[in-house]
């Protein structure tokens, strides 16, 4: 029997749950899937394991915990050459607040303390909980660790994640920025370092993390100095469906004259916000760029106000940069879209940035690589692993601890 090496990999969303087994050595992928729309009629699970896709139905009902136990039954039956060597399991948590600088193993200890950080993300940290506990029951003997989307972002300095509000309820109620996507922005840091052949505490990096969710990190030798997203994923960039930053008078407007409840005012920007709001057609991209070029006047102004709000952050993050090695372009959007790379590099002429239109076009669909011309700012374009970073992190704690 192979001594154990693979890590799998669980991270609990509002309403999926994707999986993956990972090699952490080389990266290399065994096993993905997730399942959907839970809670839902559509819920279903999909997975590709070595070179077959599958689908299986699910319950309205079936919950996390019965996806897991699904998952267990599965590498019983279909997976078990994987389950014999799964040397950990790694956890997505999206918020450790100030309470964790990097992963940990879990034990009731950090357990609790993931729970006191519930109050941070609701929608989130309740069912990352669920998941880990499940994963304990389904899989006691392997060891689990928590990597946590915040853990990269507590290196910013209290200057840059304060609210200028009463000083007391960050002391009493921890009310303060965060920043989320800290494995994909620590991915990105630690890649560029790779690629342009230098150590990371060498070089400064903004890399944009765009998808569903965006945000972008200010990186600066490999430590987190800004970024966007604030005490929750709501700050920052215009999202797919979420607004971004606005006025925070507006929200006194729309409940004292609009009579908006706070559930209403939650849905508004969470949900009927961001590329979806302003477009009145979507939260996709791809689907804005195609009614965009067919006239479509909304989805047109969302992809203008999409990749104008980006510009002024990347130009706003050279203030902690000084001086910036690159900027680079991931995420769904980012990995793909050259048009919102050409439109934001477009607004910072000012910072000499120009893309070489040939390899804009090129690097895309999981290319990586540079797209600027010679002699001009690099601009990059990195396919983001979060995964990966998930299964290092994992395979790290758990041999050191053995
Ligand atoms: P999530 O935050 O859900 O992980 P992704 O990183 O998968 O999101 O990014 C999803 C976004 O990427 C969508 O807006 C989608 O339209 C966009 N996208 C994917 N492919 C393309 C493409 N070829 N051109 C433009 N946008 C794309």
């Amino acid at each position: 029997m192979l001594d154990p090496d693979l890590v799998l990999i669980l991270n609990c969303g509002s309403s999926s749950l994707k999986f993956a087994v990972l090699d952490p050595e080389s990266g290399k992928e065994f096993l993905c899937g997730q399942a959907n729309a839970l809670g839902g009629t559509t819920a279903k699970l999909v997975w590709r394991y070595r070179t077959q896709n599958e689908t299986q139905q699910l319950a309205r009902d079936d919950d996390y915990t019965t996806v897991i136990r699904i998952l267990v039954d599965r590498f019983d039956r279909q997976w078990s050459e994987l389950r014999e060597r799964l040397l950990a399991i790694g956890h997505r948590v999206v918020h450790g607040g100030e309470l964790f600088a990097s992963s940990v193993l879990i034990d009731e200890e950090v357990l609790s303390a993931i729970r006191s950080c519930c109050e941070l993300a609701p929608l989130h940290n309740p069912v990352a909980l669920e998941g880990i506990q499940a994963a304990l029951a389904a899989f006691p003997q392997v060891s689990q660790v928590a990597v946590f989307d915040t853990a990269f972002h507590q290196s910013m300095p209290d200057y840059a994640y304060l609210y200028a509000l009463p000083y007391r309820l960050y002391q009493q109620h921890h009310i303060r920025r965060y920043g989320m996507h800290g494995s994909s922005h620590r991915y990105i840091s630690e890649r560029t370092a790779q690629l342009l052949g230098k150590p990371v505490p060498e070089i400064n990096v903004i890399s944009a993390h765009l998808g569903n969710g965006a945000s972008i990190a200010a990186i600066k030798g490999g430590h987190s100095v800004d970024t966007s997203m604030g005490l929750t994923p709501l700050e920052g960039l215009v999202m797919g469906t979420r607004c971004g930053d606005l006025d925070p008078g507006l929200l006194l407007y729309l409940g004292r004259t609009l009579n908006y409840s706070l559930d209403e005012i939650e849905q508004l920007l969470n949900w009927e916000s961001g590329m979806t709001g302003l477009s009145e057609l979507s939260n996709d991209c791809r689907a804005l760029e195609q009614a965009a070029e067919g006239g479509h006047t909304g989805a047109r102004l969302a992809l203008e106000v999409f990749c104008y709000r980006l510009a002024k952050y990347i130009a706003a993050y050279t203030i902690p940069l000084h001086q910036v090695t690159a900027l680079v372009f991931t995420g769904g959007i980012g990995e793909n879209s050259a048009w919102v790379r050409t439109r934001t590099t477009d607004w910072l002429n000012g910072h000499a940035y120009q893309l070489d239109p040939a390899l804009n076009e090129k690097i895309r669909f999981g290319a990586e690589g540079r797209i600027s011309r010679q002699n001009t700012p690099e601009v990059l374009v990195i396919p983001t692993r979060e995964e990966w970073v998930i299964a290092r992190d994992a395979a790290q704690l758990v041999r050191g601890a053995a």
